[in-house]
């Protein structure tokens, strides 16, 4: 009972009056709750059962007793910073980020703006599994009080640690995609106080993603990138549905990979600040690597998930970090990944440095190859020791699965903690060399499979 899981990566996640209905928000509620106690923050983006399940979770969070401070529908960084300067226990906030519409989820906030450290939702499905809710009697009951100025306490973080001056200065147009998600909210306002000239593309919340899908890959992204190409903008932006994650389209209408604009931010912060740490996963690309030494800093790197960079972050001091997929966390602000701040830096390098394009220019390429090898849960510990001694005479970097490095590139060997499967991504400085990287790694795992 006690180890069964409800909390993913990224929060209890499901498709909404499937397995995300609201006896299950409710449930939660009473759950996070009875842990957090207190004040709790709760906020919502924009898909159409948000009224639905944020209803059911302050019902539930008030039912053992907490009070709640409702948001209404925010980006999930300005619920986190919100939660981070109030002298509160929480936060909540209801989401499924870049999922289909059909999804909902619940993640929560621990009281310093961070999202929520697995010991403490380990606890928080003990409660729920185990049904040991707070039980209050008709005088302990919490309320639900509207409470407003969150957007606005954000938004002023935001333009605090940019340099106003110099993006209002450079007259930048821009062209931004907010997916129809939370990001439509609170980025063109924020666009326009930044000094950026912009056009909106699926600015309009609407929780059933007209635009386009909310994950922004490049395939989702063709309007914007057109747009971009057909104005000349100096940028293109790109957010998830909750718009804590953004990819940028550079001036030449080019998709950036994640990992890029991680290397030119990383570099750039590294530069201003004569060194410092860059937190970054072992998946990402070592073009950031290469990017931060070469401007005088040190790259730390730890397993995949945004909470744990953050984490890590703390721990070093580190002066920055982020994933390859956008997510990009900037400590003195707050920690955790945050799409309108990422975007504000952006512009700040842009204004400071010249164009993307010719700074994407000194970031080294590289390719990747990305494949998923069958493998039967029991055995994946087996396979990764066996992996490990077969490339013993190698450099291997256990902190997350099985990180091989070759001559001009390397492997990663990852097990899915949902899947039967390993992931493996591999990494050379072109295609030839991540294929042939990434052949020997294949046939290594399925030598041992086959025994
Ligand atoms: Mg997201």
């Amino acid at each position: 009972m006690m180890s069964q899981r409800l909390f993913g990566t990224n929060g209890v996640r499901g498709v909404v009056n499937d397995f995300m209905d609201p006896q299950l928000a409710l449930d939660v509620g009473r759950a996070i709750g009875t842990l957090m106690k207190g004040k709790v923050a709760l906020a919502t983006d924009c898909r159409t059962s948000a009224d639905m399940i944020r209803s059911a979770v302050a019902a539930g969070l008030t039912s053992v007793g907490c009070d709640v401070l409702e948001l209404g529908a925010l980006p999930t960084p300005t619920l986190q910073y919100f939660v981070k300067i109030s002298e509160i226990s929480g936060g909540v906030m209801v989401t499924a980020s870049h999922n289909p519409p059909e999804f909902n989820g619940i993640k929560a906030v621990d009281a310093d703006g961070t999202e929520m450290h697995r010991s403490r939702e380990e606890e928080i499905e003990r409660i729920y599994f185990s049904r040991a809710f707070d039980h209050k009697d008709w005088r302990g009951v919490g309320t639900v009080m509207p409470t407003s100025g969150a957007l606005d306490y954000y938004q002023k973080a935001v333009l605090s640690l940019v340099d106003l001056d110099a993006i209002r200065k450079a007259n930048l147009r821009v062209v931004l995609d907010c997916a129809n998600g939370a990001g439509s909210l609170c980025s063109p306002t924020l666009l326009q106080r930044l000094g950026a000239s912009a056009s909106t593309l699926n600015c309009n919340p609407e929780g059933t993603f007209p635009g386009h899908p909310s994950e922004p890959v490049e395939e989702n992204l063709g309007d914007l990138i057109s747009l971009v190409k057909g104005s000349g903008a100096d940028l293109g932006i790109a957010q998830d549905g909750d718009a804590d994650r953004v990819i940028f389209i550079d001036d030449k209408s080019h998709y950036v990979y994640g990992d890029r604009s991680l290397a030119v931010v990383a570099a750039s912060m590294v530069a201003e600040n004569d060194g410092g740490i860059v937190v970054t996963p072992v998946s990402t690309s070592q073009c950031v690597e290469d990017a931060v030494r070469a401007a005088g800093g040190e790259v730390m790197y730890t397993r995949v998930g945004a909470p744990i960079v953050a984490r890590k972050m703390m721990e070093v001091g580190a002066l920055f970090g982020g994933e390859e997929n956008g997510g990009l966390i900037f400590p003195h602000h707050q920690y955790c990944r945050d799409a309108a701040m990422s975007m504000a830096k952006m512009l700040e390098i842009l204004a400071v440095e010249g164009p993307l394009s010719s700074l994407l220019k000194k970031v080294p390429s590289y390719h990747l190859d990305k494949r998923k090898l069958h493998c039967p849960d029991e055995r994946k510990e087996q396979v990764l020791r066996e992996v490990c001694e077969a490339f013993s005479s190698n450099k291997i970097d256990t902190t997350d699965g099985a990180k091989v490095f070759f001559d001009g590139g390397w492997t990663l060997i990852r097990p899915s903690g949902t899947e039967p499967i390993f992931r493996v991504y591999s990494e050379g400085k072109d295609k030839a060399t991540a294929k042939r990287i990434a052949d020997r790694c294949e046939r290594v795992v399925k030598e041992i499979l086959e025994g």
